[in-house]
């Protein structure tokens, strides 16, 4: 009888200060004991939780947490073939080549996917929005890379305990892919539902992600209001793209208090346990790296090309990804480079700038 509960995550992930935010506990509670408020490092527990109530077995919140029993980081995990993308339909507010957002699309015209979990954000606040959708036009709307924290699995319970949908993608940074991987791995009872009904997990190349603090920060060092605000996008600097003012650039380092706490404990740069990888650097403007992982991932690639939603080439830049890999994982830049090449990890030579 596994009578591990969310006390058991106060102790491992809590109180070490490696939550990373992603909501899968708060998601997958039967019980709505866990949830997030204006304290952004961690959930929070109303105590109405099963195991710690009644003594009857749950154990959702633990074995959904991918902070709970972590393990090494080994490479950039399976790398199937990696491609440069872009987008062939109109994406508006596209952060990279809108390659994420017209997959989804695609998924959702061919029937593979009934609903899907996005962030969305308020453009007058500009905080982010955990959203599930269910149309292309939907999904379309949700474009764009939110750099303001927002726990965005905690959208599973709409999406597939209320709705009863069953066939879901989801979205998500490294560490939201790493929940989704456990989900889909676990073989507790309660989180079956769920683990049936991810269809696939898109995962995004991530470095660091802010709380709320950033607007504060910007409004009151900048003079910078949030509706004034179009989006964010690090390239080396953080750029606050500004509706009718040129963008801002502001040195990383000056952004630092802003950190999420968790993000401290990351090493995993590239997604490395979902189907399909998507990041910016590495590709030419305009255009999305994606790496295909699995062949569920290879699959929605591939029927998003079919149906002309986009187009797939060769030429990415696998140093760049490296060089930021590394840093993350803290291993020499020429080791992540050959763990990126190695044989049986490799991209096919006619997708390498860098060969
Ligand atoms: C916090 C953060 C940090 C990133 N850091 C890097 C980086 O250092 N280097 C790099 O190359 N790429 C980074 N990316 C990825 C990059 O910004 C693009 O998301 C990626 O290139 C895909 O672009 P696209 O135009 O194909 O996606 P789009 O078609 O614009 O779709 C993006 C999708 O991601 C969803 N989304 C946006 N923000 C979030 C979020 N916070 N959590 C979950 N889902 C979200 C949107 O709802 C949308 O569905 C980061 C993304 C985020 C969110
Ligand atoms: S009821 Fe289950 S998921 Fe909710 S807090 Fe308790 S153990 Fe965790
Ligand atoms: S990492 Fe995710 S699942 Fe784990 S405690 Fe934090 S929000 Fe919950
Ligand atoms: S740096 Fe890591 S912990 Fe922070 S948002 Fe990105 S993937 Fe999650």
């Amino acid at each position: 009888m596994d009578l591990l509960s969310y006390k058991d995550l106060k102790r491992k992930v809590w109180d070490t200060e490696k939550c990373c935010g992603c909501g899968a506990c708060v998601g997958v509670c039967p019980t709505e004991a866990l949830y997030f408020d204006e304290e952004p490092r961690h959930p929070k527990s109303n105590d109405y939780c099963k195991v710690t109530r009644d003594e009857v077995p749950c154990a959702a919140c633990y074995y959904a947490c991918p902070r709970a029993d972590e393990t090494c980081s080994d490479g950039f995990g399976t790398i199937l073939s990696i491609y440069e993308s872009k987008s062939k339909i109109r994406v508006s507010d596209a952060q990279s080549g809108g390659v994420v957002s017209s997959v989804l699309a695609a998924a959702f015209e061919s029937n593979a996917i009934d609903g899907a979990i996005v962030m969305g954000v308020d453009k007058w606040s500009q905080a982010a929005q955990p959203a599930f959708v269910q149309t292309s036009d939907a999904v379309l709307g949700a474009a764009g890379s939110r750099y303001v924290w927002a726990p965005i699995l905690k959208a599973l319970r709409e999406a597939i305990a209320d709705r009863e949908l069953h066939k879901i993608a989801i979205v998500g940074t490294p560490c939201v892919t790493s929940a989704v991987k456990r989900i889909r791995q676990s073989n507790v009872d309660v989180l079956s539902i769920y683990k049936n009904a991810i269809r696939v997990s898109l995962g995004l190349f991530c470095t660091e992600i802010f709380t709320d603090s950033l607007l504060e920060e910007l409004r009151t060092g900048h003079g910078i209001k949030p509706w004034e605000i179009s989006g964010f996008d690090v390239k080396g600097k953080f750029i606050v793209k500004l509706r009718d003012k040129a963008a801002l650039e502001l040195p990383l380092k000056d952004l630092r208090t802003s950190k999420r706490t968790g993000c401290e404990h990351c090493v995993d740069f590239t997604s490395e346990d979902a189907d399909l990888s998507f990041g910016s650097v590495g590709a030419s403007p305009g255009h999305t790296v994606v790496i295909v992982r699995t062949d569920v991932g290879e699959g929605f690639l591939k029927q998003a090309q079919r149906l002309g939603y986009i187009e797939l080439s060769s030429g990415v830049d696998l140093a760049s990804i490296a060089k930021i890999g590394a840093k993350k994982k803290g291993i020499p830049f020429e080791t992540a480079m050959s763990l990126l090449k190695e044989p049986g990890y490799d991209a096919p030579s006619s997708s390498r700038k860098t060969e």
